[in-house]
């Protein structure tokens, strides 16, 4: 497979070994509020990479760290006058029971700061006697990046550029640069209380800056290289660029990651959607109004580095492709279920089935192209309808499209309805009963009307041996 690398602004073949482990690092959350949908496409998009390398026969083990210590958490726990713990373990929960209802399931470590600060000492002092840091009395241990030869090479700065950091900027007067970052924040003990935590160190009671958690947890659990790093395209300057000059000053090895991958922005009106500018939905919201299918559909179809602009149409569009593919997979269902006598023999080109299959796979292994994967799956729609309504598809081909579906499926993570129906409307039973009477009646055409119209009120109809089971679709 070839993925593009932000530091070579090259496609690179990846050259891994299957049944090999594989590395990976994306940079996780600050727990200080509810996670939005902006946050929802760069774990939805990294989930579903790292399922298609695990179907694809990768081991990986995909590290994500929480920022568990940060201004943002102290801020909102002086404002709510609760404790910074109380504050990050109430939105940490809230964005894994978001990330549970989105179908990211597929991270095999979550590692806190707080739970890490030894390490974090670890590295400071470590750069601290390297000569790549510095003290300024009573303020921290601070970065010089003008000691880092290549500072720069990742966003592709020039030391001047490098100056000019974005996000979270450590202010301090007697800084060697201005780009120099904070590694170790010192905090006089009369700071320490309840929404604001400190740790005791060489030089003082504080707090971690922001980049140096990320280096000291891919340390503990990678070494100090490793295969792959990923994150939003807001976080490539500075925090990225950061983390790879503390551990290359650190290990004195190149490079601190072999690719480094950057997903595209979710916009709003053209604008990053994002906390600061108010212009954000919370997951948890869209989530009481759609199906999280209809979310992985809209951010999967658009190439994971290029920007999303998020508007209803988008929301209504996803919606019309996700019924396309409920009512095919209904259909499907359907056939299967046939009774052998009905059916006439056809058979589906073997190579025109195997084509898409191969098609799939070439278009995620350049680049994870998952808009040309799924166009790959309405093209199979687009085939195989017809086939379907002149009822000329054989029991077997049809298992095995379902099961090619469900292939695709373990990546995507969209196309079958996932939700268990706790209570099914009267109105729906009834209409179910029906069907079934037509089915035995061997009224095909009534019995699909009535699938077209249960799918029309949002409900899938699945044919199983047990009998037909139903499924709430968007
Ligand atoms: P933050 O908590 O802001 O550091 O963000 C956590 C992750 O979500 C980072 O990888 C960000 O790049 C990503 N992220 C935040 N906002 C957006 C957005 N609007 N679009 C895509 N990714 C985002």
């Amino acid at each position: 497979m070839r993925i593009y690398n932000t530091l070579t602004r090259k496609k690179e073949a990846l050259k891994a070994e299957r049944g090999k482990k594989l590395s990976l690092f994306v940079c996780g959350i600050t727990p200080y509020d509810f996670a939005h949908l902006g946050h929802a496409r760069t774990y939805v998009v990294f989930d579903a990479f790292v399922k298609y390398l695990r179907n694809s026969g990768y081991k990986v083990f995909y590290l994500q760290n929480v920022t568990d210590v940060d201004d943002k958490i102290i801020k909102r726990a002086k404002e709510g006058k609760q404790t910074w713990k109380t504050v990050s373990t109430r939105f940490e929960k809230e964005y894994l029971k978001d990330m549970g209802g989105l179908g990211v399931n597929s991270v095999s470590k979550y590692a806190r700061a707080t739970e890490n600060i030894p390490e974090i000492i670890s590295q400071v002092k470590r750069l601290l006697h390297k000569g790549y840091a510095y003290e300024i009395p009573g303020d921290g241990i601070y970065y010089d990046i003008s000691k880092f030869q290549s500072y720069g090479k990742l966003a592709r700065r020039t030391k001047e550029q490098s100056d000019d950091a974005v996000s979270r900027i450590d202010e301090s007067i007697q800084k060697r640069n201005k780009g120099d970052f904070a590694l170790w924040k010192l905090e006089p003990s009369a700071k320490t209380d309840f929404a604001h935590p400190t740790w005791p160190s060489p030089w003082g009671r504080g707090r971690p800056g922001w980049h140096i958690e990320d280096t000291a947890i891919t340390e503990k659990y990678f070494g100090p290289q490793y295969d792959i790093h990923g994150g939003g395209r807001d976080l490539m300057f500075p925090h990225h660029e950061a983390e790879t000059a503390q551990m290359e000053a650190i290990s004195g090895k190149k490079l601190l990651a072999r690719f480094w991958m950057h997903s595209g922005f979710l916009t709003i009106g053209g604008e990053k959607m994002s906390k600061s500018l108010g212009n954000f939905i919370a997951i948890q919201d869209f989530l009481k109004n759609h199906s999280p299918r209809v979310l992985r559909l809209l951010f999967l179809k658009t190439h994971y580095r290029s920007p999303i602009d998020y508007s209803e149409k988008l929301i209504l569009q996803t919606k019309q492709e996700l019924e396309r593919i409920d009512e095919f997979v209904g259909k499907l269902h359907e056939t299967r279920s046939m009774k052998r006598e009905t059916k006439k023999r056809f058979k589906l080109q073997a190579s025109r089935f195997t084509l898409h299959a191969s098609y799939f796979m070439k278009a995620l292994e350049d680049d994870f192209n998952t808009p040309k994967a799924i166009a790959v799956v309405f093209d199979l729609i687009r085939k195989v309808n017809p086939l379907l309504s002149r009822n000329a598809l054989s029991r077997k081909e049809t298992k095995e499209i379902l099961a090619f579906l469900h292939e695709m499926d373990k990546i995507f993570g969209f196309i079958f309805a996932k939700q268990k129906i706790s209570a099914v409307p009267n109105e729906i039973k009834k209409l179910l009963v029906q069907r079934e009477q037509y089915r035995e009646q061997k009224l095909w055409n009534k019995a699909d009307e009535l699938r077209k119209k249960l799918l029309a009120k949002g409900w899938l109809i699945e044919d199983t041996p047990s009998g037909p089971k139903l499924k709430k679709t968007v």
